[in-house]
């Protein structure tokens, strides 16, 4: 089995990265610019006796997908993807009196058009009963003024992938997206542990009363690519710890 998964240098995708080559997938993950955090995951994962490859890839630029396909061809020659993980995605803190068009466009590019393109030009390559998994976000379905282009965002992935699973449930490709809540990762390291009170209101945000950690999110991410989830396609799984109950 090959999985591909985009931003697993670090938080979320790393941990994916990590859990689907436990799990015995040679994985292909890709990073923008963190090399010696790329490194380090696939020197964890040949540390485990995995198989793994770190991609080069600067996602929300024109032809983004296409390059890095052709990364993916050059490390894995001829290989195809069971398992595709569109993780990598960028936050933008701004209500709509401050959203610029710049801003707008840079999260737009890099959390849905960028998994839009890399499915199109990889569809070829992902075999009948593969996976497709979106990393989504509670923020498409909770409300967070403060962020409502990154929501609009995960709310624009989740349609894609409701549309997706559509057209490909004949191939027996299953689409889903997953939407964590808050997780302990650098995407929330300016505020997250800025004080106790920061912290603990975040916890108190999910119903099990914690902020959630990588691993919680990777270990539902593993059942989906898992043969277990083969009647589930089109959903959005929460992964949020009750938010919003
Ligand atoms: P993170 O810790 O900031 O890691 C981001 C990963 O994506 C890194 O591997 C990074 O590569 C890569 N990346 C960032 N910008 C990129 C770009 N323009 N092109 C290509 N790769 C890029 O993020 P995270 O918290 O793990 O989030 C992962 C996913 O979960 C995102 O889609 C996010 O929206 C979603 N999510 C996160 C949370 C949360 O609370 N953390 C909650 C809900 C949903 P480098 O290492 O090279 O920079």
């Amino acid at each position: 089995m090959t999985a591909l998964v985009t931003g697993g240098s670090r938080g979320i995708g790393r941990a994916i990265a990590e859990r689907l080559a436990r799990d015995g997938a040679t994985v292909a993950f890709t990073y923008a610019t963190n090399r010696p955090a790329a490194d380090a995951v696939v020197a964890r994962i040949h540390a485990e006796g995995g198989q793994a490859v770190a991609l080069q890839a600067e996602l929300g630029t024109h032809n983004d997908a296409e390059q890095l396909w052709a990364a993916f061809d050059a490390a894995l020659p001829g290989a195809h993807v069971d398992v595709l993980v569109n993780n990598a995605g960028i936050s933008c803190y701004a209500d709509i009196s401050a959203l610029t068009e710049e801003d707008f466009d840079r999260v737009f590019a890099v959390n849905v058009r960028a998994p839009f393109f890399i499915v199109q030009h990889g569809l070829a390559r992902i075999p009948d009963g593969g996976r497709i998994i979106n990393i989504s976000s509670g923020a498409a379905r909770l409300a967070l003024p403060g962020a409502i282009a990154y929501g609009s965002t995960k709310a624009a992935l989740d349609t894609f992938t409701l549309n997706l699973a559509a057209q490909l449930g004949p191939r027996g490709i299953t689409v889903n997206s997953l939407a964590p809540g808050i997780t302990d990762t650098d995407m929330n390291a300016g505020w997250l542990h800025r004080d106790s009170e920061a912290e603990s209101g975040a916890a108190a945000l999910a119903a099990l009363g914690r902020v959630g950690a990588p691993a919680d999110i990777a270990d539902i991410v593993a059942f989906l690519a898992s043969d277990d989830a083969r009647w589930m396609t089109g959903r959005v799984v929460d992964a949020t710890g009750g938010a919003g109950l």
